[in-house]
């Protein structure tokens, strides 16, 4: 079982781990660390170098070997390895040894390109970072989750990723959910009681497992096992890992292979006996069997569409959107509406408090950012009420409004960020939202700590998307016990809990609720995101905090009202996506005017607009028989409920959208789940949005979806490019042979030759165009229909075309030469160089599908040209190199029949830029 805990620490007599059997002391004793201030640093260093980082090991699918025997398991391998024992059998020792040989190299390619995608994908695991919140030394941190050591205390909260094993120590209501461990969905609930120590790793109540999921309460925990010692690492199930998953595009492409291997042999079958029935020689008949089959086999095409998948992966990487799940490498090209967050994703999510309203009087921040410095200006009509009392926070400016004073305090102690100087910048630790109010407080003179030090947090309620606002419960820490509870939250939802306002002298009165709507409303049309704040003096605290003792109790004391800049790149994305013929729409759980005004930013709606905008209150309204559509007309959806989010998207696909959503929230998964594409926030994310999204965006901005959308276009384009190009030459193959059986004359080119071409154009040419780069009109077109087959018929069109001309002109040459005296086997050496004539000329018009070759940046793709030399010198080595002439019946040919064989691919490449220009042009 190894080090579960400090060396020596496991009590004697224990069988494995029996934390969950301890009380918390004992726990506490046996890891040396504290419930309160947690480990030492200069511990932690040590235990860091004594028991490693908090990682799993690597799972190396299936490891070498099996990796290199996936690579014997295709249909192909079976035809030429039969083929080899065949043909040895019949004495042809050398053709069985070249056909090995391929076997050979493409087995040690098909590997090695498995191995990279290997790589590409593992590199994402280090993109991905967890994050967790520990107590060192008694300060709260957040470290990556690798860094934690056995007896560190760990801090959590609904949205959390357990990061390691953990032995509660306190909580509050936390249900888990544990099903990555127990396959139970359900949410299980924790406590804190010890158990016997037979109970069943499901029933630890007490415990927290590496890879579960906080989704309710909060909670901490002393790490007691770390890494591949905890027990999602014991039973070998990495969590989030992302495993080489079949895509709908790969199964679909296996099962045509597989059918059309069938067929292809069947065919092959029939070929040779009918050849053999018409007296010609078996040996020869088999051997053009062989041919055939091998010719029109498209054994490339599974390893391209692998290798175009892990390039699009890795290209998303480097624009910031790291992808969780293969498949979804085809549906984010696909997309036709992108639901996205506004917090965050179209602005900064670098709030400053702008403005200050209170019943008595409206106040301006000056200052930017989380820096301190600014002051807060008093009111045009300055107040000047007879108060006795001056407010003593906002003494410096002048200003005398109690509820302004409150205002700012309420916002500043119902609080959890923190914001912290690092170097020339201020660094923000929690909500933005509560850090900006923090800054305010600041600026309006309000010492935190003092209060703290004479009211301390005795209860609170955390904010949630529904509930829409956040409470906590002061007390004093004298013996009276009088204390206080401070809200702030939604302007509606504080409103309904309050029952008057406060006055400048801190007095109560009844609460003009218009006035209060009104002045909010004015400062979300400014953009701004407005927080009502209140509160309510407790003659003895009571004990719990449960949010219905606050009803109509509170006094409103005011609002605060933040700017949060659009991201500079949101309005030129959404432009983008927009000419590319993806809708995109807002949802957020901010007002709806506010929404609005940044959503005219970005370029969303041009102004107002009737029913551009619907509330999560209309939503409910709607009859679901109307819900799709009124949902497909409006942009704006504001106030909107993570359950809400569900159904708007279950309505988008029911109007055949393919849609993406964002999310970042615990109650956000279901939405994301259901999307076609769901994205979560690698920054401000929880780890349960990015447990259920497909991609992870590293900066949370909504250009980052737009490169997503690209990047996977092009890698359809280039799957869709590689298979026009790499079809004519096996449909061609097969034909040339199978003609040359039916017409019963010498084989133009043999088994041994067509393996070559196949095998070494597949990796030079067609491999290359993975690396194509996007096509100008990429993100012009409309998206691509989910059910659209790869080829469209006037792409069939022209592979059927390219086929028969390859055909006819192999056809024609192989008799030409014949007639003007070459050998059989010079014959069949020019029959060879044209079929890679034409496929190379052919490759410069595939990398574009519908453009002339000669509008392509001819430099574009330096890999091509490489693959093209390396190409041109196969060819010389095996038509004038000895040894290759032997292994591959080849011989060195004269300068004019390189000239009929450069003449014939310019006419095919003539005939294919004819096609092109009709197909431009409607035909
Ligand atoms: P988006 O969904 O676009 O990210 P959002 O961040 O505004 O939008 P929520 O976080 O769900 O959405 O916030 C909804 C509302 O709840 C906000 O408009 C605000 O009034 C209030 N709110 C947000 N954060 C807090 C907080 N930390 N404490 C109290 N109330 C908050």
């Amino acid at each position: 079982m190894g080090n579960k805990t400090p060396a020596g620490t496991t009590p004697a007599g224990t069988p494995g781990p029996a934390h969950h059997g301890l009380p918390v002391h004992e726990v506490v004793l046996l890891f040396g660390t504290d419930t309160a201030t947690g480990l030492d640093p200069a511990e932690v260093v040590r235990r860091r170098a004594q028991f490693g980082a908090n990682m799993l090991p690597r799972s190396r699918r299936g490891g070498i070997a099996g990796k290199l025997g996936r690579q014997f398991n295709n249909p192909l391998v079976y035809v030429l390895l039969a083929s080899a024992a065949v043909t040895a059998f019949l004495r042809g020792f050398l053709d069985a040894g070249v056909i090995l040989a391929v076997v050979l190299v493409n087995t040690l390619i098909g590997f090695i390109q498995e191995v990279r995608a290997d790589a590409a994908l593992d590199a994402l695991h280090s993109m991905v970072r967890t994050h967790a919140a520990v107590v060192r030394r008694g300060e709260r941190l957040s470290i990556p989750s690798e860094d934690l050591v056995p007896g560190d205390l760990v801090l959590l909260e609904a949205g959390d990723r357990v990061p390691a094993d953990l032995r509660l120590v306190r909580l509050s209501a936390m249900r888990v959910d544990e099903s990555a461990l127990s396959g139970e969905s359900e949410p299980v609930a924790k406590d804190q009681v010890v158990l016997p120590r037979s109970t069943p790793v499901a029933d630890r109540r007490n415990m927290l497992y590496s890879g579960t999921l906080v989704t309710a309460g909060t909670g901490a925990g002393i790490v007691v096992a770390i890494g591949g010692e905890t027990e999602l690492g014991e039973i070998h199930r990495l969590i989030g890992d992302i495993r080489p998953e079949a895509t709908p595009l790969t199964r679909k492409l296996a099962r045509f292979s597989t059918t059309l291997t069938a067929a292809i042999l069947a065919l092959a079958g029939v070929a040779f006996l009918a050849g053999v029935a018409r007296g010609e020689p078996p040996e020869e008949m088999f051997t053009a069997a062989v041919a055939l089959a091998v010719g029109a086999i498209p054994e490339g095409l599974p390893a391209a569409v692998t290798v175009a998948l892990a390039i699009g992966v890795r290209r998303m990487a480097r624009r910031r959107a790291v992808v969780r799940r293969l498949p979804v490498v085809e549906t984010i090209g696909s997309v036709t509406v992108i639901c996205s967050d506004k917090t965050g994703t179209f602005t900064e999510n670098q709030m400053t408090v702008r403005v200050l309203w209170t019943p008595a009087g409206r106040y301006g921040v000056t200052g930017t950012g989380y820096s301190p410095e600014g002051h807060i200006i008093p009111p045009s009509t300055i107040h000047t009420g007879g108060t006795a009392q001056p407010p003593v926070c906002l003494g410096r400016d002048g200003i005398r409004d109690e509820a302004l004073r409150w205002c700012l305090l309420a916002g500043a102690a119902c609080n959890d960020a923190g914001v912290r100087r690092e170097g020339a910048t201020w660094q923000v630790r929690g909500d933005p939202t509560e850090a900006a109010m923090l800054v305010a407080a600041g600026k309006g003179g309000i010492s935190l700590a003092e209060f703290l030090a004479g009211w301390p947090r005795h209860a609170e309620l955390a904010f949630t998307p529904e509930r829409q606002f956040m409470a906590t419960m002061h007390r004093s820490a004298h013996p009276d016990g009088t204390g206080f509870v401070f809200v702030k939250g939604a302007v509606e939802r504080v409103l309904e809990l309050c029952g008057g306002e406060m006055d400048a002298q801190g007095g109560a009165r009844p609460l003009r609720r218009q006035a209060v709507v009104n002045a909010a409303h004015a400062l979300a049309d400014g953009g701004l995101r407005v927080l009502a704040t209140a509160m309510m003096r407790l003659p003895a605290a009571t004990g719990a905090l449960d949010g219905t003792e606050l009803e109509g109790r509170m006094t409103l004391t005011g609002l605060q009202a933040m700017h949060d800049p659009p991201r500079e790149a949101a309005a030129s994305s959404v432009l983008a996506c927009r000419r590319a013929g993806v809708a995109v729409k807002m949802i957020t759980g901010d007002h709806v005017r506010t929404a609005l005004t940044v959503a005219a930013a970005v370029g969303l709606t041009n102004g107002p607009e009737p029913g551009a905008a619907l509330t999560g209150a209309e939503l409910d309204t709607i009859p679901a028989d109307r819900l799709p559509d009124a949902v497909e007309r409006a942009t704006v959806f504001a106030r909107v409920s993570p359950e809400q989010k569900l159904r708007l998207i279950q309505a988008l696909q029911s109007r055949g959208h393919v849609a993406a959503m964002t999310g970042d929230g615990v109650n956000d998964a279901p939405a994301l789940r259901q999307a076609n594409v769901g994205i979560s926030m690698g920054r401000s994310g929880t780890e349960v949005a990015k447990e259920a999204s497909d991609i992870v965006l590293t900066d949370d901005d909504f250009a980052t979806i737009e490169a997503a959308v690209e990047e996977g276009r092009n890698v359809f384009d280039n799957l869709v490019k590689f298979m026009v190009w790499t079809l004519p030459t096996n449909m061609a193959e097969g034909l040339v042979i199978l003609a040359a059986i039916l017409a019963g004359g010498t084989l133009p080119i043999l088994p041994t030759q067509i393996l070559w071409i196949n095998m070494t154009t597949a990796v030079a040419l067609g491999l290359m165009l993975a690396f194509e780069p996007k096509e100008p009109g990429l993100m012009t077109r409309p998206p691509r229909a989910p059910d659209r087959p790869l080829l469209t018929w006037a792409l069939t069109v022209r592979v059927m075309l390219v086929s028969a001309l390859l055909v006819a002109g192999t056809w024609w040459l192989f008799g030409h030469e014949l007639t003007v005296g070459a050998s059989v086997a010079q014959a069949r050496t020019s029959a060879v160089n044209l079929f890679v004539a034409v496929e190379v000329s052919y490759l410069f018009s595939c990398r574009s599908l519908t453009r002339p070759a000669w509008r392509i940046r001819p430099f574009g793709n330096r890999w091509l040209l490489l693959g093209v030399g390396l190409q041109s010198a196969g060819q010389v080595a095996l038509t004038y190199v000895p040894l290759m002439n032997e292994l591959f019946h080849t011989a060195p040919i004269g300068l004019d029949a390189w000239l009929r064989i450069l003449g014939l691919a310019m006419l095919a490449s003539l005939a294919v830029a004819v096609d092109k220009r009709l197909r431009r042009q409607g035909f």
